[in-house]
């Protein structure tokens, strides 16, 4: 017959090692989150080309870059 201090004994044990095997994952959980995604702002945010100035076509309404040839083509 188990005698009540062994019970007490191994319940304690157990719980002992079911704490420190989730502080033992919580740690590698962390530890492995913290490697990777730390490159995220590396990306600078590419600057557009400046827009030139726009002119619109008196004839048919399209915007075309100022001093670029423009066809009507309707
Ligand atoms: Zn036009």
């Amino acid at each position: 017959m188990l005698s009540f201090s062994k019970i007490l004994f191994t319940a304690l044990i157990i719980v002992v090692v079911w704490q420190g095997f989730k502080l033992f994952n919580r740690g590698k959980q962390v530890s492995s989150n913290e490697q990777p995604k730390q490159t995220g702002r590396e990306k600078k945010k590419q600057t557009k080309p400046i827009a030139h100035e726009l002119e619109k076509c008196p004839h048919c309404g399209v915007y075309h870059a100022e001093g670029n040839a423009h066809r009507c083509d309707t």
